[in-house]
């Protein structure tokens, strides 16, 4: 049961202090942490964890172009993009029962960036166009649910948007 003036927001679970990064290390934002305090119960998400690969684990990359990317690791070339699509389809579904009014999503990961993302084309070109594979499902299957990169969220300005857009969603679709 979530309180009254408690947004539910999703988010990379490396961004929580959890040490579930490739390298068995994490990304814990405390600054975003911190200024969210009691405002927010956080819904983390680690794609590479839960759909199976392990930490630590090889490095991950996309390659191909940004509408069919594919993920593969960086040294040995394993293809991991049916494994994460997969997972992120059946975990977008998962998702809807909790009523998420919004996610935050780690930048530049192959799996959770939103925009930018390196992305490696057939003459090994990093075309910084790419999009994570789970963000993508995640925003082809809740269109309308606020996203945000945790570095953009340090301006207190497009946090505030952005708590505002979350609480709008809230109201509009959970609690009427
Ligand atoms: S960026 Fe995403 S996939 Fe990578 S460690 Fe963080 S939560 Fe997991």
């Amino acid at each position: 049961m979530r309180h009254a003036n408690v947004l539910r927001i999703g988010i990379s679970r490396c961004l929580l202090g959890d040490p579930v990064r490739f390298d068995g290390g994490h990304k814990r934002d405390r600054l975003l942490i911190d200024a969210l305090g009691q405002t927010v119960e956080w819904v983390p998400v680690c794609p590479e964890v839960e759909a199976g690969l392990g930490t630590p684990r090889e490095p991950m990359q996309l390659v191909d172009n940004r509408r069919a990317p594919r993920l593969v690791t960086v040294e040995t070339g394993v293809d991991h993009t049916e494994a994460l699509r997969r997972f992120a389809r059946q975990r977008v579904v998962e998702l809807t029962a909790l009523h998420l009014c919004g996610f935050v999503f780690k930048s530049a990961s192959p799996s959770c960036g939103l925009r930018g993302v390196p992305l490696f084309d057939a003459q090994g070109t990093d075309r910084r166009d790419g999009i994570g594979l789970f963000a993508q499902v995640f925003m082809e299957h809740f269109p309308l649910i606020p996203v945000e990169e945790e570095h953009r969220l340090h301006d207190p300005h497009i946090l505030k948007m952005f708590l505002e857009r979350a609480a709008d969603f809230d109201n509009s679709h959970h609690r009427a």
